[in-house]
């Protein structure tokens, strides 16, 4: 039985639900989530396979519209590059890189361009054709199907399939991709 590491209490069933993820305009629905009858605490099951952080990578690289500084450092995060080698890669000075990174001013779009080009270079073809002909079913287990929102609209919600795959439980509020500022994840009603 999976105790809470807060409280030692007993977490309940999971019950599907949503779940912030990544950036704070995509939310997972469908995913698993345990709460600790005694302190609240909320976890949720996070598919640890890489297709689903492969798959909103591909989403922000396709979206419309030009990235926003979050997705900026969303991307440059993903390629693991320090703002100095991006700035270098894009030939901008790299003050420019924590100027777009804080929405101080919008990206050239050639840099916007560029910086794309860089990260679907490293995606695979699965993530690629995953968002490339949304709705998509992939045979993996928890793989993401888009339901619901397009890239460039204000909230893309990706529904994780039923099957129960391998998982990472991740706490509210902290563990990557949970909002850091206190957002409230929305449970499902009943
Ligand atoms: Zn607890």
């Amino acid at each position: 039985m999976e105790l809470c590491d807060r409280c030692g209490t007993p977490f309940g069933k999971p019950v599907r639900g949503e779940w912030p993820y990544q950036l704070s305009y995509i939310r997972l629905a469908n995913v698993p989530i345990r709460v600790c009858l005694q302190c609240g605490q909320r976890e949720a099951c996070i598919p640890s396979e890489g297709l689903l952080q492969s798959v909103v990578t591909r989403l922000v690289t396709s979206k419309r519209g030009r990235l926003s500084g979050e997705d900026i450092a969303f991307l440059r995060a993903h390629l693991g590059w320090s703002a100095t080698r991006l700035a270098d890669a894009l030939g901008v000075d790299v003050a420019r890189i924590a100027s777009w990174e804080a929405d101080e001013e919008p990206v050239d779009a050639s840099a916007d361009e560029h910086l794309r080009d860089e990260v679907n270079a490293t995606l695979s073809a699965d993530a690629l054709a995953a968002v490339e002909a949304p709705p998509v079913v992939d045979p993996a287990p928890n793989a993401p199907v888009v339901e619901a929102g397009q890239p460039g609209t204000p909230e893309l919600v990706l529904r994780l399939v039923d099957e129960d795959g391998p998982c990472t439980w991740v706490r509210e509020r902290s563990g990557r991709g949970v909002d850091a500022s206190n957002q409230e994840p929305r449970m499902a009603k009943g």
